[in-house]
């Protein structure tokens, strides 16, 4: 037999690990309730057409695409937001907007696996569909910050920019959408010589290129100023002004709510999904190089799954590198608190009256395993220690006479009789005494 071995690209989480990442969900979920974000869950396999209608091609390519049995093209999700944007063009056509929906699962990408880097990725997914108003946006920014701050990491980072800067400018130069969406990927990787050579051919003028080449280096965090800057820069394009204004006004409002956020305008700055309309951001933290969240306002996708207009904005918390963020910040995870404890039959006669302590115990609230090895008593705790449980419920003829069991704590080694309708109330209370 070979030895079996996960997919590249696909990871195991142990039990220590499935506890942080559960942990990082249930942050989230908390966050989505507070903001008023309802959960919705849509299936991991869609239609290849659905996925890769707007993605981009960047996406597209990494897509783990596949025919059905019944011969349909299919792919696993390699994002959320296309399958939101399916229900609120279908089922949820005619429910009063606006809509707060929140997703939580894996999703797929054809990525070259490094550190930070996988093909099955979690991410939470927040979408704020039916309103184009600036504190929509700066809801999905705040509501990002919020989490960062509340699974304990510092000094979060946001790359802020607004496509309708750059789009505007391409639009008015009469650039096609093609060479338009080739020219952003392009931006997206930071490759923007090509993409300046990429919008020359699709006949911008020379004026046009000479602005680009000087608004992409227009990045800081002295976001007034950067942003008064492109204004000034971009004078000749009426649409690119108010884009920035619209991203000003988005900035007030984020800061108006927090208060001081580390936050740097990047007036070049592309995202490769192709679906954004307006203000995108990124988050980051030092240290580590790749983005832990990623967003933006798409106001066209509705429409294009033969929805009614409507204006969007959303981001995806990406889990897996929240998770190393924090590993490299050393911020605590809660740990699993309630102690378990492992019921031990000591005579074959008492099995059934095992089974049913534990089961009473399962009742009121306390984790219980029962020994199911057939192990004797001494290698039964010896087992119960290596695992490290908290306490061995030990289950003879003699004491269940006096409606009793032997309660020992594994790690001090005391033991006492106690009768089986204390044992909860005894393991609760120490419980709150120990750490
Ligand atoms: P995107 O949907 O591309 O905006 O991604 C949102 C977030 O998902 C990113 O900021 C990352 O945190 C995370 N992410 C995307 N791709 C990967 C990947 N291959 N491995 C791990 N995390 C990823």
């Amino acid at each position: 037999m070979p030895e079996f071995k996960t997919v590249r690209g696909m990871r195991d989480f142990l039990p220590e690990e499935a506890h942080v990442m559960r942990y990082v969900e249930a942050k989230e979920r908390e966050i989505a309730q507070l903001y008023g974000f309802k959960e919705i869950m849509t299936p991991i396999v869609e239609s290849y057409e659905l996925l890769s209608a707007k993605s981009g091609e960047e996406i597209r390519s990494r897509m783990f695409v596949f025919k059905d049995l019944g011969g349909r093209d299919v792919a696993l999700r390699p994002e959320f937001t296309a399958s939101v944007a399916r229900l609120v063009a279908t089922t949820f056509r005619n429910e009063p907007k606006p809509f707060r929906l929140f997703s939580f699962g894996s999703i797929y990408r054809y990525d070259e696996p490094q550190k930070g880097r996988y093909r099955e990725i979690y991410q939470s997914n927040y979408e704020l569909m039916g309103s184009s108003m600036p504190e929509a946006d700066a809801e999905i920014l705040m509501l990002t910050d919020s989490l960062m701050k509340s699974v304990g990491l510092k000094k979060c980072a946001f790359k802020i920019g607004h496509v309708g800067i750059l789009k505007s400018i391409l639009d008015q130069e009469k650039v096609g959408n093609k060479a338009q969406n080739a020219a952003m990927q392009l931006m997206d990787k930071k490759q923007y010589d090509n993409a300046l050579q990429a919008i020359k051919k699709a006949e911008a003028s020379e004026k046009c290129i000479e602005i680009l080449r000087k608004l992409v280096e227009l990045k800081g965090t002295k976001t007034v100023e950067i942003i008064n800057k492109v204004k000034e820069l971009v004078g000749y394009y009426p649409k690119s002004i108010e884009s920035a204004q619209n991203l000003s006004e988005i900035i007030s409002l984020v800061c108006a709510a927090k208060g001081k956020m580390n936050i740097t305008v990047d007036a070049g700055f592309a995202r490769g999904l192709e679906y954004y309309t307006g203000m995108i951001f990124e988050v980051y933290v030092p240290d580590l190089e790749i983005a832990l969240a990623g967003g933006g306002r798409y106001d066209k996708l509705i429409e294009l799954f033969g929805g009614a207009q409507t204006p969007a904005v959303g981001v995806a918390h990406g889990i897996d590198r929240i998770i190393l963020a924090m590993q490299g910040q050393k911020t605590a995870v809660a740990s699993r608190e309630e102690k378990t404890a492992m019921v031990i039959p000591i005579q074959d006669e008492v099995k059934g009256e095992a089974l049913r302590i534990s089961e009473t115990l399962r009742g009121q609230h306390i984790r219980v395993e029962v020994e199911v090895s057939g192990r004797k008593i001494a290698n039964a705790l010896e087992n119960a220690n290596r695992r490290k449980l908290d306490y061995a419920i030990i289950v003879g003829e003699r004491e269940l006479k006096d409606g009793a069991v032997v309660l020992r704590n594994l790690a001090s080694r005391e033991q006492n009789i106690v009768k089986i309708e204390n044992l909860a109330s005894i393991i609760r209370n120490a419980e709150m005494h120990s750490d």
